[in-house]
């Protein structure tokens, strides 16, 4: 694989761009693999990624129905943040954070990591109490934030109307070196490492079964034939039942379609993300100028991975009384992805009932900022049958009751 560089633009602009190449090989799938990984999603990329680059696991194929980064990896808000409240919750997005801030020099693909910062209001007492508990939960785990005053929320965001309607803004949780990173890089990032390591990413390749003998896996049957695995692992977030279905277990999660929206283009107003848990609904500014505006969760589980109209109006009304100049945007685009959401709204990192199986799954409306920690310690559970990152997210925590709740820290939408 030749580097990106500045000398390399160089270079290509004086032949007229003609000797890039292709960023990634699409070779038709092999009889077999070390390790299949489903889903060309950020996590399925990073997992297979960290096979390779930390234990030299190189015979992978990375199978995808649709395109790479489709799912919603390529459709959501982008927000990266570590905030959470329980340990093991802020150990693996704190890990993911920090790979966030080298991650194009390490992929050699700009991703354009942003750490603009990222405010939770506070809109309640209940919201102030929360948001101090977790500042302090925080300092504990080594993540960086603080409760802010309101007087610094409107110093850092000026467009902000701090006393709503119904929900003045009573402070908030910063962490500033949150932020926002250009989605479809971060998996094309990904797929063209794990292809100049010789693993195959496989497009328009749909697991329709899964094969077993004697409680292990043994491979897949895909819509381009059977392939024979030794290790698989189900990465499809909003997929995850049917595929565990496929492979004869349950899974305590649901789908449900989760939308967002952009406005128009305008100059740069606002250069933080800011969420509003409280109304539900949250905002930042693309580079390109559109505001970019997410709010909660279809109320009914659904695979429709499509936008409707309640959820703009439901969306833009509870943003207005925080920034009134939304009023006066024209909405352009509008879209869903379906996300995989668990009881206690944290992730499944887990071997599976089936031997050689395992799952990543249930980061429902916000494992964007997850992907490097997650691919990091997936693959390392996937490489050795265990990982300290891993280990409070196993199946096995929904029937020994050990929740790990953070159903505040996801209270809106990613
Ligand atoms: C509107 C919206 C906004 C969001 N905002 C944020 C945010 O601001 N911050 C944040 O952290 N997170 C956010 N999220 C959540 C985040 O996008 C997801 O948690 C994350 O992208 C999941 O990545 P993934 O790789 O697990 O899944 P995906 O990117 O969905 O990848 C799974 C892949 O599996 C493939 N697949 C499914 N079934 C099969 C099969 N049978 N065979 C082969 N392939 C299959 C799919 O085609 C898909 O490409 C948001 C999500 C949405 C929808």
């Amino acid at each position: 694989m030749k580097r990106y560089s500045v000398f390399a633009i160089a270079r290509e602009a004086l032949r007229d761009h003609m000797g890039w190449e292709r960023a990634w090989a699409s070779p038709e799938p092999k009889k077999t693999y070390d390790v299949i990984i489903v889903g060309a999603g950020g996590h399925g990329l990073a997992t297979a990624y960290y096979l390779g680059k930390n234990f030299g696991i190189t015979n992978v194929a990375v199978l995808e129905k649709g395109w790479l980064g489709g799912g919603n990896t390529g459709r959501n808000t982008t927000i990266i943040r570590s905030n959470y409240l329980q340990d093991p919750s802020a150990a693996i997005y704190e890990k993911s954070r920090s790979l966030y801030e080298t991650l194009s020099q390490d992929l050699n693909y700009n991703i354009m990591f942003s750490p603009r910062g990222v405010i939770m209001l506070a809109q309640t007492e209940h919201e102030v109490r929360g948001y101090k508990r977790t500042a302090q939960a925080n300092a504990l785990q080594g993540v960086a934030t603080e409760f802010i005053p309101p007087a610094r929320v409107k110093e850092i965001v000026p467009i902000i109307n701090l006393d709503g309607p119904r929900y003045p803004v009573l402070g908030g949780l910063w962490q500033a070196r949150g932020g926002t990173a250009r989605h479809d890089a971060v998996a094309w990032g990904y797929a063209r490492a794990c292809s100049a390591m010789g693993m195959h990413i496989i497009q328009k390749c749909e697991v329709t079964g899964i094969s077993r003998e004697n409680g292990r896996v043994t491979g897949v049957t895909t819509n381009r034939g059977d392939i024979g695995c030794n290790k698989l692992g189900l990465v499809v977030a909003g997929h995850s039942g049917h595929l565990a279905d496929m492979a004869g277990f349950r899974l305590p999660i649901e789908s449900v379609a989760l939308q967002a929206l952009v406005s128009e283009p305008i100059k740069p107003c606002m250069d933080c993300v800011v969420m509003a848990n409280t109304v539900h609904g949250y905002m930042s500014q693309s580079d390109k100028g559109e505001m970019v505006i997410g709010g909660g969760t279809d109320g009914y589980n659904n695979y429709t991975q499509r936008g409707s109209f309640h959820h703009i109006e439901e969306t833009v009304r509870a943003l207005i009384e925080t920034f009134p100049m939304v009023a006066r945007l024209k909405m352009l685009r509008q879209w869903g992805g379906i996300v995989d959401v668990t009881g206690d709204r944290s992730p499944i990192l887990s071997k599976t009932p089936v031997d050689g199986i395992f799952i990543n799954c249930g980061w429902g409306t916000g494992g964007f900022k997850a992907i490097p920690g997650s691919g990091w310690g997936f693959a390392e559970l996937m490489a050795k049958g265990h990982s300290p990152l891993c280990a409070e997210f196993g199946l096995d925590r929904f029937y020994q009751g050990r929740f790990i709740d953070e159903s505040v820290a996801a209270g809106v939408a990613h």
